[in-house]
């Protein structure tokens, strides 16, 4: 049984104030595997003042001290990679495949912010005045558990690079993930309080952060509803925010589109992380014209989707996190068909032979109206909406008639046909013909999807506070 009984304050392991615990359930299974001691407001206290004393020396250190740090965190973090993916595999329930390329992508973090430091310039000339890009303060940074890690290494990478230092909330439901980090985080030995780290509630811990006037930025990844509350509670110390929130993201498949490559592909990057990604892409738009095909293609794609064991490398879905969130999408496959969608795979009830984990069979819905519920919520798990459109006016309107804006994605076999689309759509990330990334181009919400931009020097302004001198 894993006992996770301290968090990391001022260059240390140190035990909680805290006293009340966590659970930390196999999601594959449901078994018990330990416990995390939960820190408290007095410990968040502790911690944001370990920041804010390690930030007057640390805001003045040189771009070569940073690149530095970031450096000795790259080595240490990259050292126990595979040990980062196995456990992120065990205690999230993320498969293999994906897990390997979130523990990438959180290692990968630290290069590409080096790289984005280096050209950066904290001075520049505006008109005739000279203007200083200067550290904000210190960070709150909160973090949900679909991707845990990446999610720190990307904000912690950032803050560091604008000299801020940072006190992280992680999910408690990622304890163990965030235990390797921290120990990761330690040996790569940075000066005393630059990053700080407290496990606990988030209307507990995450609420001290929010309110606390020490802190002068959060930045947050989540739901929406959090975001706001985050937002709200933010504004009354004027704290900056970079939020980012939930999605509901369109997948347009044009008239032009090759329908035997474009629809496989959509059925599958629905269920990225488990279905369980702000940015999956959730409404698959498709002319009408075409529905038929387009639904004998996605059936057979979700019968091909190897739902179970995310530790075995051809598993594409492995179990939800937690019992809360296998409910939450049960109640979703319901309410899709109490609202007259067409059921076309999977379905209510875990697939056979895995009764025992918080497995959901590959679901895909057809004849999806886009007012309806399902189309219009964040499930936050293996289900597709499938919705027909008449002509491509029509598909824009139903791609952009969401609360949501991060991320769109546009199939077709004429690059300019698709990008005089992707003009018209309001998200902040148009893939076009697949699901790249790009670690240095701006990636946030339009809509509520959030607010600011992360990644290169989008992502690290949001840090800085531009500062004009007139002479
Ligand atoms: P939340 O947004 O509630 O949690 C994200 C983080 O915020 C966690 O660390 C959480 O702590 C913390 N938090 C919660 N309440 C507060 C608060 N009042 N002040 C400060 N921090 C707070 O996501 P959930 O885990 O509850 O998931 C619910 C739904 O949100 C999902 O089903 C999904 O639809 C969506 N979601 C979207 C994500 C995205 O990437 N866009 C990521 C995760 C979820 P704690 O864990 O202690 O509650």
């Amino acid at each position: 049984m894993k006992q996770i009984n301290k968090i990391y304050i001022n260059g240390e392991f140190v035990t909680p104030n805290g006293t009340e615990t966590f659970d930390l359930i196999n999601p594959t299974n449901n078994e018990k595997t330990g416990e995390v001691v939960l820190g408290n407001e007095v410990d968040t206290r502790m911690a944001i003042a370990a920041a804010k004393k390690a930030f007057t020396a640390f805001s003045k250190t040189t771009k070569e001290e940073r690149i530095s740090l970031l450096q000795k965190l790259h080595k240490a973090v990259s050292k126990r990679e595979d040990e980062l993916v196995s456990v992120m595999v065990n205690e999230y329930g993320g498969t293999l495949q994906f897990c390997r390329m979130s523990v990438q992508n959180a290692i990968s973090a630290f290069t590409t912010t080096i790289t984005t430091l280096e050209s950066y310039d904290f001075e520049k000339t505006v008109g005739h005045s000279k203007i200083r890009f200067e550290s904000l303060g210190v960070v709150g940074i909160i973090t949900p558990w679909n991707a845990s890690n990446s999610f720190i290494c990307n904000k912690l990478a950032t803050a560091i690079a604008a000299g801020c230092t940072a006190v992280i909330k992680p999910s408690e439901m990622s304890a163990a993930q965030t235990q390797l980090l921290t120990e990761c985080f330690h040996e790569a030995g940075l000066p005393a309080g630059i990053f700080n780290i407290v496990n606990g509630l988030g209307n507990v811990v995450g609420a001290e952060i929010t309110q606390h006037p020490d802190i002068a930025k959060i930045s947050f990844t989540g739901s929406t509803l959090t975001g706001k509350a985050i937002a709200k509670g933010a504004v009354d110390t004027m704290k900056r925010v970079t939020l980012e929130l939930g999605g509901k993201s369109p997948n347009i498949i044009l008239e032009d589109a090759d329908l035997e490559k474009a629809i496989p592909m959509a059925v599958f990057g629905a269920y990225m992380n488990n279905g369980q990604a702000c940015i999956a892409p959730t409404r698959l738009l498709v002319p009408q014209n075409r529905l038929n095909e387009v639904n004998e293609l996605a059936k057979k794609a979700a019968e091909q989707v190897k739902v179970g064991n995310p530790n075995e490398a051809d598993t594409l879905v492995g179990p939800m996190v937690s019992t809360k969130q296998f409910e939450r999408v049960q109640s979703y496959i319901r309410l899709g068909q109490e609202e007259g969608a067409t059921l076309l795979a999977g379905g209510e009830g875990k697939p056979e032979g895995l009764e025992s984990g918080n497995f959901v069979k590959a679901t895909i819905f057809t004849n999806v109206r886009n007012d309806m519920r399902i189309a219009q919520e964040e499930i936050f798990g293996p289900v597709l909406s499938i919705i027909p459109y008449n002509n491509e006016e029509e598909a824009v309107a139903i791609a952009n008639d969401t609360t949501y804006g991060l991320a769109a994605y546009i199939s077709s076999s004429d690059k300019e046909h698709a990008e005089r689309i992707a003009a018209q759509i309001d998200a902040g990330r148009i893939c076009i013909n697949g699901f790249s990334h790009d670690p240095y181009a701006p990636f946030g919400g339009f809509k509520q999807s959030g607010i600011g931009r992360e990644y290169g020097v989008f992502g690290l302004e949001a840090y800085l506070e531009p500062k004009t001198i007139l002479a």
